[in-house]
């Protein structure tokens, strides 16, 4: 913890995170933890002091923003600082950078970072970008699983569409289209797995019959297993996806 004199007297305490990643010197005001630093390696205290000390007029214009529009409590331990890809087997860090902008870029660094940059002060907002971003990474990767699932069983689909659903993991359309929940990407591979030959099995029987569940057998012994473990999964996920 390091701390600086503000123009007008006041003294604000700041954190020092080290990084080894980090390119960057680089700052954050978060609503609940105050002023972060970044210091990326080779970078010493006192130059990043300095450099603190250079952004007043960005961290006073931003100490103004937060007390015009404190953020709701509730909405603000919803955001995540990991996010656990269980799907991929990545668990990255999610870092909010302030910028003058009133939109959210986001940026995403495989197995390593996501990084929101810009409106990030409004929780609702970096949500917002955090559900469009995981609708398009599991566009990505369970389409493509789905091909692969599909090739690996024998069964066909006609079309994959990823969605937020509510209360389901999945659907099957009497024409063979599926759709997932992007959800999906929070849960483990062999859950999603399951989720994707059940969906499958729909092309070939439209309903939960006794042949239904034996062709799901056929690919996955241990469906009940993992049917019962998935019970209640949808209301236990973090709250921003939800
Ligand atoms: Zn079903």
């Amino acid at each position: 913890m390091a701390r600086l004199t503000l123009a007008d007297g006041r003294a604000l305490d700041y954190q020092v995170r080290q990084s080894a990643r980090a390119k960057y010197m680089r700052m954050q005001l978060h609503p609940t933890h105050g002023l972060l630093v970044t210091q990326p390696p080779g970078v010493s205290a006192r130059a990043l002091h300095q450099w603190v000390l250079s952004q007043q007029p960005w961290i006073t214009a931003a100490l103004q923003k937060l007390a015009q529009h404190p953020p709701p409590a509730a909405a603000v331990s919803t955001l995540p600082e990991r996010l656990a890809l269980l799907a991929t087997g990545e668990n990255l860090h999610v870092i909010y950078t302030p910028s003058a902008r009133k939109s959210i870029t986001l940026h995403y660094l495989e197995h390593a970072t996501l990084t929101l940059t810009g409106a990030v002060s409004d929780p609702a907002h970096c949500q917002q970008a955090l559900r469009q971003w995981l609708r398009s990474y599991a566009q990505v990767h369970l389409s493509k699983q789905l091909r692969q699932v599909a090739a690996e069983t024998g069964l066909h689909y006609v079309n994959c569409r990823i969605k937020g659903q509510q209360t389901r993991w999945g659907s099957c359309s009497a024409r063979g289209n599926i759709n997932l929940n992007e959800k999906l990407m929070l849960l483990p591979p062999e859950w999603v797995r399951y989720v994707l030959i059940h969906e499958l099995c729909h092309t070939v029987e439209m309903n939960h019959s006794k042949r239904f569940w034996a062709l799901v057998a056929g690919f996955v012994p241990e469906y009940k297993a993992i049917h019962a473990q998935m019970k209640g999964a949808m209301g236990q996920l973090p709250g921003w996806v939800r």
